[in-house]
């Protein structure tokens, strides 16, 4: 079974201490969903009554204006250099920083070098602060192929020592990358975790995954409710809840229409929120675009390739499509946050068509903002959106109602099987199409559920 059952009994014993071990975290060292389940599993599990600690690398490139109370704490000596540790504040988890002396995280980016040394020795220089400074923490949570390292080094080098009460759980996040170093980690960890439980059956199959599936776990991820909330947001025009969702969306719509010179009627608007690289479905996403203008849609993408040609590919067809279809798409081919946020309350549908998605975040932000996904049903996309043709059934099982819309092929038809079923319930119902929207603004995608889901498996591992 890959559920964890919570038992609620967890929630009468005392504290526990965890440290999350990791190479990012939102909002200040945030690439992708691994920084945004670092900071708001960990806020989810300190609102519980727990104590969490977070020791991120202190990169030369991290926004220090969103820390608080930031100061130098102590500094130790390994690995043939200095490494100073500094202490701050984000989102209210107390986060220690690791500056080594020999500048490993002084180089203006988060990934991109050398960076299986780095955060090797990241790994390690973080297990030794712990030591060294005399932290017994009950649990070690480490993340993905970077910080996976802690995993054996605790158990080669820490078990016996000062840390010798902590278990370590290891969450994957995306086995696409690293799978040497996962499938090691996966061998020394003492629970292990993916991040929805479709993903979770998905790679069972995997032989880094399979010898362990005894110790493995699919729990889904969440959403922090108050990063990401349409009554409280600086950056969209008018504050909404489920109540007054038409009016605080078509404010929004309105917003970022303006914001690209698009016309400003109403027509359906399909948002695109995403990395661009070919996990998330590329040529779909290129397909969706010409579909929605087909049928007289309006686009905005918001997405930055790593890939140069990936990112050219894309400026050109920008290009192409601002200049035919000036007034009804928009491609913006960088990484912004706060536009994000406009976009997820001014789109009718944000579309999430990835070839695979260990749990996929946006689909559940749309949701929070009363955005219907349209999404490729594999991963956590399969264990959140809920067709309203096809999952009735489904959905109730989970005592949910259906969400959204979804395609199961990785062709075109696939897409356009759910994309043209999406437009044309906006077309023809309005009524039934804001009430969906009401409806899935109320469903709870949040951390309450899978923090206690995180809590029993703590329990587990300490038995
Ligand atoms: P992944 O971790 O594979 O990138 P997720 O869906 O788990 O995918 O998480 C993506 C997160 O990154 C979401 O919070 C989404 O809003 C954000 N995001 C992705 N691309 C951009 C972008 N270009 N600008 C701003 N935010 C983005």
């Amino acid at each position: 079974d890959y559920h964890i059952p919570v038992s609620g009994g967890i929630l009468k014993e005392p504290a526990t201490h965890i440290v999350h071990i990791a190479v990012e975290m939102a909002p200040i060292a945030k690439v992708g969903g691994l920084g945004d389940v670092v900071t708001s599993l960990s806020r989810a599990v300190q609102d519980l009554g727990h104590n969490v600690d977070i020791i991120l690398p202190k990169y030369d490139c991290m926004n220090l204006s969103n820390v608080k109370d930031f100061h130098f704490h102590q500094s130790f000596g390994w690995g043939g250099t200095e490494v100073k540790v500094w202490f701050g504040k984000v989102e209210g988890l107390s986060v220690y920083f690791l500056e080594p002396h020999n500048g490993m995280f002084s180089v203006g980016c988060i990934y991109g070098r050398n960076d299986g040394d780095r955060f090797g020795f990241f790994c390690h220089a973080a297990l030794e602060f712990l030591f060294q400074s005399g932290s017994c923490p009950d649990i070690l949570h480490c993340h993905d192929w970077s910080s996976a390292p802690v995993a054996w080094l605790f158990k080669e080098h820490y078990r016996h020592d000062g840390l010798s009460n902590a278990r370590v759980v290891f969450t994957i996040h995306n086995l696409e990358y690293g799978v040497h170093h996962i499938g090691k980690a996966m061998t020394h960890a003492d629970k292990a975790t993916t991040v929805s439980p479709t993903y979770s059956k998905e790679v069972s199959g995997n032989p880094a995954i399979s010898p362990h599936l005894f110790k493995f776990h699919g729990i889904l991820n969440g959403i922090d409710l108050d990063i990401w909330d349409p009554f409280n947001d600086n950056f969209i025009p008018v504050s909404y809840t489920s109540e007054n969702v038409v009016e605080g969306k078509k404010a929004a719509k309105e917003a970022l229409q303006q914001r690209f010179g698009l016309r400003k009627s109403d027509l359906p608007l399909v948002g695109i929120i995403t990395r661009l690289t070919v996990q998330k479905g590329i040529h779909l996403i290129k397909h969706a675009i010409g579909r929605t203008l087909d049928r007289n849609g309006q686009v905005v993408l918001l997405g930055s390739a790593p890939d140069p040609r990936i990112q050219n590919d894309f400026v050109n067809l920008a290009n192409q499509v601002h200049s035919s279809h000036a007034d009804r798409v928009r491609l913006c081919l960088t990484y912004d946050e706060p536009l994000s946020h406009l976009i997820y309350a001014g789109a009718d549908f944000i579309l999430v068509p990835s070839l695979f998605e260990p749990c996929g975040l946006t689909q559940l932000i749309a949701m929070r903002y009363g955005s219907i996904p349209v999404v490729r049903k594999t991963g956590g996309l399969c264990d959140t959106v809920f067709d309203v043709d096809n999952d009735k059934q489904r959905a109730h099982a989970q005592d949910l109602e259906p969400n959204g819309f979804s395609f199961d092929g990785a062709d075109p038809s696939g897409l356009d099987y759910a994309l043209n079923r999406a437009i044309s319930a906006w077309f023809d119902g309005r009524e039934w199409f804001n009430s969906l929207c009401k409806r899935v603004m109320e469903q709870d995608w949040s951390w309450n559920r899978p923090a206690l889901e995180y809590m029993e498996l703590y329990h587990i591992a300490r038995k």
